[in-house]
């Protein structure tokens, strides 16, 4: 499957702001967010925006991908990591000798098991606020009866005769330019190198066993949607005493039916009435803490925005808080009585002459924007 262009993807174009590009992105992420959107592609298309905001939003990985498109080679994974190495020393190796099979490196040796991912979704406030809770997760660990090794107890894995223990069979062509040695995963051992003949009965034989793993995780103040977590060594148990690999916890924060979130800055609307605006007023905003009192001055226009000093998000790195940005929306009163119509219609001869004037230059401005004078 091909992959869709970052910029078509967000609907927008090649010269979009940075602004337009997080706009688009916040709306389609608003769309399909997986808890929101239940539809069989929202997942899909959620995080298709994502990686397409990821790679857009960064001066960097832009450029890169202007000049390469999704051929840059820097590009990888996006910043997940979860993907395998590939391209090492082994794969030369098989390319080489002709191995498959995956079984390239020395049966014996130890190996790192492998890295587990869990999604965890939390609500808005817990992500502000951080939170402390266990998870259950299923992971395959190390058999504790026979140590890893699936032999019965008081019985070791015996070497494998057919071929030493190497995991893998020579095969020795003779041809008209010499000898060829292939190499095979041997087909006695799996290319484990070793042959349990009395299994052990807790794992019968695989060495591993699967289990429900209560694990506490610290979720810190200030994560905000997409965040990962690493929990160093609570992966998939190794084999051959290798180490565990890694537990990555991504983090999925819910929406808010008040708040919206923009980094460290918590935004809300808050409605005014006219005359509030007008005349001016003090008026109680929720926080994510507490209320507080926010003086609106006279004269103040819909759409402005108040700025409340410390009253966002925790800084996940470094010191301090965000700022909450309060943005007061006018609202035009409906369902007036006679009377109360008749009192504006008096404002309105009042203020006549001015609203006129202003009409007049807002009119000119218009006129100039769109004439280009
Ligand atoms: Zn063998
Ligand atoms: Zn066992």
């Amino acid at each position: 499957m091909s992959k869709r262009d970052y910029y078509e993807v967000l609907g927008v174009g090649k010269n979009a702001s940075e602004d337009e590009i997080k706009k688009a992105y916040r709306r389609l992420a608003r769309e399909y967010h997986p808890d929101v959107n239940k539809a069989a592609d929202a997942a899909e298309k959620f995080k298709e925006a994502k990686e397409a905001y990821e790679v857009l939003s960064d001066g960097q990985k832009r450029a890169n991908y202007d000049r390469f498109g999704h051929a840059d080679p820097s590009q990888g994974m996006g910043g997940g990591g979860f993907g395998q190495d590939f391209g090492g020393f082994g794969d030369i190796f098989d390319m080489f000798f002709g191995g498959g099979g995956g079984q390239r490196r020395n049966p014996n040796a130890p190996q790192r098991g492998a890295d587990l991912q869990y999604t965890m979704t939390i609500e808005f406030k817990e992500a502000v606020f951080g939170k402390e809770l266990d998870i259950q997760i299923p992971r395959t660990e190390s058999c504790d009866t026979c140590h890893g090794t699936g032999a019965k107890q008081g019985t070791r894995p015996e070497t494998c005769q057919t071929c030493r223990g190497t995991g893998q069979q020579e095969v020795v062509q003779n041809t008209a330019f010499g000898r060829i040695v292939n190499r095979r995963v041997c087909s006695s051992c799996n290319g484990q190198g070793t042959i349990v003949k009395d299994k052990c009965s807790t794992c019968h034989g695989a060495g591993k066993v699967k289990r429900q793993r209560k694990i506490h995780v610290k979720i810190p103040a200030g994560v905000d949607d997409g965040a990962q977590l690493r929990v160093s060594g609570e992966g998939e148990g190794g084999t051959k005493g290798g180490p565990p690999g890694d537990l990555y916890i991504v983090i999925r924060v819910k929406s808010h039916d008040f708040f919206e979130r923009e980094g460290d800055d918590i935004f809300c609307e808050v409605p005014l009435t006219f005359v509030q605006a007008a005349l001016g007023d003090e008026i109680e905003i929720p926080t994510l803490t507490e209320k507080v009192k926010l003086k609106i001055p006279a004269g103040t226009q819909t759409g402005t925005y108040f700025r409340l000093k410390g009253k966002g998000v925790p800084r996940l790195r470094g010191y301090g808080q965000g700022d909450q940005q309060v943005r007061v929306v006018v609202v035009t009163p409906t369902n007036l009585t006679d009377q109360q119509k008749e009192l504006l219609r008096d404002f309105g001869k009042q203020t006549g002459e001015h609203t006129h004037e202003q009409h007049q230059t807002i009119f000119e401005r218009m006129k100039k924007a769109f004439l280009g004078e």
